[in-house]
């Protein structure tokens, strides 16, 4: 039988006996505490699955003792759910929610509605629990294919070069032919691992999502970068004014980068690129968008593109088919959102959404 170990927080004692009690009786195993520091030093010992944390403490208020919870890597994954008197402003919810608790509840409950309730945040607790464990089984199954294949791909490319030079005299037009395609094989092999194994880079390194990045310069880093390119394809590229926006300046750079390529590669072949990059408000968050005047693509594939080596036009097209996918994971990572639209023949314009900075705390 699973464990269900339960840490109630509270520094009154009534209330903190009652509720263990309801607790224990629904089959709870339950753990006590009755200050900011025992919460922590008990729930790194026993790692409940639950904290109930009440707001006030004696030596913290809750939202801190929740946000020091969030903070620590070995705690940050356990439910907290803060509890207080139903005299509390809506603006505290407002706030305990947003420094990290998964709820809030006010009390009087209902003992069967607080079991429900806890029942209910648990459920949640294990399916994120076996989302966790299947990303962490994909980044490791990325982890050994870029490393265990690499060195036999090294040694097919260095040991078919060995081979046509040692046979150049008598190699013959098909001979050359076939080892040209052994080759071309090899290295989109060897760009397709080196691709995946920068995806699931980013899957395993989640810190570097968090921060301020100004889009306006980390756009301009793009332009400079690909300079060369936007010349080569004789491509205009015009932008507005772009905000400042919650996120990674490198990742968002990578985004960027990746849907700058694209709208350079997907090109008409008889029309320059023409590429503009717009922002547009929505709430408390910005809307970027880049549109081109390329090929386009069917609007029903606007989803799956954003799949994991999914493409939708033929080898013409360098390319693996993970760019995109990036741009999902590094936007979604940031609390955001990424979308398309598009037609073909017709351009196409790329959008992502992405949460301004916090800029109050009450
Ligand atoms: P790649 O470009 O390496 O194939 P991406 O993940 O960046 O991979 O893009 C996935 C697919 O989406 C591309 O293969 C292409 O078919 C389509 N696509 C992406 N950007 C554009 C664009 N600007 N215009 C038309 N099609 C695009």
């Amino acid at each position: 039988m699973e464990q269900r170990l339960i840490l109630n927080v509270d520094d009154y004692l009534p209330g903190r006996y009652a509720r263990s009690k309801i607790l224990r009786q629904a089959g709870f195993s339950v753990l006590e505490a009755q200050s900011g520091d025992e919460t922590i030093r008990l729930a790194t010992l026993h790692k409940p699955q639950l904290i109930l944390l009440d707001v006030n403490l004696p030596d913290a208020n809750g939202f801190e003792v929740c946000k020091q919870i969030r903070s620590n890597p070995e705690l940050s994954a356990t439910t907290v759910l803060h509890i207080s008197a139903s005299s509390i402003m809506p603006q505290h919810q407002v706030y305990g929610l947003d420094s990290g608790a998964d709820g809030y509840l006010v009390e009087p409950m209902e003992p069967s509605v607080l079991i429900a309730t806890v029942n209910a945040y648990l459920r949640m607790r294990r399916a994120e629990d076996a989302l966790r464990r299947s990303n962490q089984g994909l980044e490791e199954f990325a982890f050994v294919i870029s490393h265990d294949l690499q060195e036999p791909l090294r040694n097919i490319s260095i040991y078919t070069e060995l081979l046509s030079n040692h046979l150049e005299p008598y190699l013959d037009e098909p001979s050359r032919l076939y080892q040209h395609y052994v080759l071309t094989g090899v290295t989109r092999m060897q760009k397709l691992i080196k691709d995946l194994l920068q995806f699931s880079r980013l899957i395993q390194d989640g810190s570097e999502g968090s921060g301020i990045a100004n889009l306006g310069t980390v756009l301009e880093q793009v332009l400079e970068a690909m300079a060369n390119a936007i010349e080569a394809e004789g491509a205009v590229v015009t932008y507005d004014p772009l905000p400042v926006v919650k996120g990674g300046e490198n990742l968002l750079e990578q985004v960027i980068r990746n849907l700058l390529s694209n709208a350079l590669k997907y090109r008409k072949p008889d029309d320059p690129p023409r590429i503009h990059i717009a922002a547009k408000r929505a709430g408390r968050s910005w809307i970027i968008s880049m549109q081109d005047n390329g090929i386009g693509f069917e609007s029903k594939f606007s989803d799956r593109i954003f799949t994991l080596f999914q493409r939708l036009h033929g080898q013409e097209y360098a390319g693996t088919g993970v760019g995109l996918a990036i741009c999902k994971r590094i936007v979604e990572h940031g609390g955001g959102r990424i979308w398309a639209e598009s037609s073909p023949g017709n351009g196409s314009t790329f959008h992502f959404m992405l949460p301004e900075p916090d800029t109050s705390e009450p």
